[in-house]
């Protein structure tokens, strides 16, 4: 549901932008009397049947029956949802946007907390892996599985040395030690929630990593994998 903060910034864009002129950059609209008409972006067509009304600012296909305002316009056309639409306008109409509630903003700070933790994390994982002697187990194991290096480097494998390693490097950093305790990267106590593992990040199409899977290097460990939550 839209809260009221939202509706104003709605109408406060919709007051300042043409939705002729929006939808002229994706066709060609030619006038017919108070309306502008062009082919259907969002059917095929040959003859014009999409049709702008700009005293309503709405707009009407008689082909495909789609209609709307200059929100569903953007929304349709950029294949996006009304609040993407909104901020697209926003910015063209140059109003800003309001800022998130209070709530709303603590929970995308505390997400982009946890996300720059997991990135940390996999930037030490890859160096201890292939730059300190503590990689050294790391190394062993992907050679026994015939993994090369350019292949573990392009999926940022690493490996989590034994102790407070990655503690440390945080400290070193400056760097909140509760946000680790959080993503599930380290315990209570500063150790290393995949010590003498393997780790492999679980990445979204950005490559920023998301979570991990860890291998252990240990004969004896019974818990050959474990993830982080
Ligand atoms: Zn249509």
């Amino acid at each position: 549901m839209p809260t009221p903060a939202s509706d104003d910034a709605f109408a406060e864009v919709k007051a300042k932008v043409d939705l002729v002129k929006i939808v002229q950059e994706h066709l060609r609209l030619t006038r017919r009397n108070k309306d502008f008409v062009g082919l259907c972006p969002f059917h095929e067509e040959d003859t014009p049947s999409f049709t702008v009304h700009p005293q309503t600012q709405t707009w009407y296909c008689f082909g495909c029956q789609r209609h709307g305002d200059v929100f569903t316009f953007v929304e349709l056309i950029e294949k996006t949802d009304k609040r993407g639409a909104l901020q697209t306008l926003a910015e063209r109409a140059g109003v800003e946007l309001k800022k998130l509630s209070p709530e709303q903003k603590e929970r995308s700070d505390s997400r982009k907390r946890l996300l720059t933790m997991l990135k940390l994390s996999a930037q030490f994982y890859e160096y201890v892996l292939w730059s300190s002697p503590a990689g050294e187990p790391g190394r062993r194991l992907l050679e026994s599985r015939m993994v090369s290096e350019e292949t573990a480097r392009r999926f940022q494998l690493g490996y989590a040395p034994a102790g407070r390693g990655f503690a440390e490097y945080l400290r070193a950093k400056k760097k909140s030690l509760q946000d680790a305790q959080e993503a599930g990267l380290m315990r209570r106590d500063g150790t290393d929630f995949f010590a003498e593992r393997l780790v492999i990040p679980i990445r979204d199409e950005r490559s920023q990593p998301l979570a991990f899977t860890a291998i252990t290097v240990r004969a004896d460990e019974q818990r050959k994998y474990i993830n982080s939550p």
